[in-house]
């Protein structure tokens, strides 16, 4: 026994590890500094009815610009942020930023577009958290319906009293739930029941493989159960027409994904809204 802790911490102690850490721990640095300078971005990515081929809503996506046209990838700043707490005040500006969104899309004619924010863990933990939506909903006096938070399986079962809890206030508040990712967790299953949700969003690995027999029983199996519960189902990582078609015919409600637009900046999606790119949308 003594060994095997020795030879962890042996392990504990490669340099390799260490330059990893410090590497992090510098990126997370520069990641405090760029928020607090208010350099970071939110995109958004539209939403479109299978059923109209219309828009309705848009996820808001993170975005950090580095250097000329680079940006580091959510996938990396994200878990960071996590990590630290920092996710707590960044969390906060992207629900700000998107009350603040719907409100605008609301003053150009757009006052039906909802838009879903991602929340983690650290921020449901919190107990400000829910007060913190709702205020910020009442600030802008927007229709709370238009707000949605997109929850991971994941954030679910770490916490399930706590999320449940908050979720049951939001929904009372009239704030929409969805959740995201789905799938690809495959333990919550059990809980499903509990959580006062609005949508599921069919993981983009499953529409990915949409076309193919495997895929295929998955997605369908995932939308019926969505169907069963009541539940409006988007499928994401839409990026061909013959995904669109697999997953309309399963009778999914709502795609996303780069067939139809990518995550784009404030001044690009209303460009995208005046434009109404529906014929990119296949006819059925
Ligand atoms: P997510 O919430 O599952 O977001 C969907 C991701 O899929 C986004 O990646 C989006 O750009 C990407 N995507 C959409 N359509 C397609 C497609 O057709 N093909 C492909 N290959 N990808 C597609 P992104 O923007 O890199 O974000 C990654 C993750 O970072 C998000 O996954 C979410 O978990 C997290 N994230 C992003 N913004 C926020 C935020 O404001 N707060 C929190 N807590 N997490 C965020
Ligand atoms: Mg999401
Ligand atoms: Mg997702
Ligand atoms: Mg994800």
């Amino acid at each position: 026994k003594a060994k095997k802790s020795i030879s962890q911490n042996y392990q504990f102690y490669q340099p390799e590890m260490e330059d990893e850490m410090a590497e992090r721990l510098s990126l997370l640095r520069k990641l405090r500094t760029d928020f607090s300078r208010d350099k970071l971005e939110l995109w958004y990515q539209p939403q479109i009815s299978l059923s109209t081929k219309q828009v309705v809503g848009m996820e808001a996506l993170l975005r950090w610009p580095v250097a000329d046209g680079q940006y580091i990838s959510p996938a990396v700043f994200i878990p960071l942020a996590e990590y630290s707490g920092l996710i707590v005040e960044i969390g906060s500006w992207v629900l700000e930023q998107a009350c603040q969104q719907i409100k605008h899309l609301a003053s150009q004619g757009y006052n039906n577009l909802r838009i879903a924010v991602n929340v983690s863990m650290p921020q449901f933990r919190n107990h400000h958290f829910v007060q913190t939506v709702i205020d910020c909903v009442n600030r802008y006096s927007i229709d709370p319906a238009l707000l949605e938070l997109e929850i991971t399986e994941s954030v679910v079962m770490d916490e399930p009293k706590i999320v449940i809890d908050a979720l049951q206030k939001l929904k009372n508040a009239g704030i929409k739930v969805a959740i995201d990712d789905f799938g690809i967790g495959f333990s919550s299953l059990s809980y499903l029941q509990q959580l006062p949700l609005d949508r599921i969003k069919v993981d983009r690995a499953f529409v990915r493989e949409v076309t193919e027999p495997a895929g295929e029983v998955i997605a369908q199996t995932i939308i019926n159960l969505g169907k069963r519960l009541g539940l409006s189902t988007i499928a994401e990582g839409v990026e061909t027409v013959e995904q669109q078609q697999a997953v309309e015919a399963m009778g999914c409600d709502e795609v996303q994904g780069f067939l139809f637009a990518k995550p784009m900046p404030t001044a690009e999606l209303l460009q995208y809204l005046a434009a109404n790119n529906t014929e990119k949308v296949a006819k059925s």
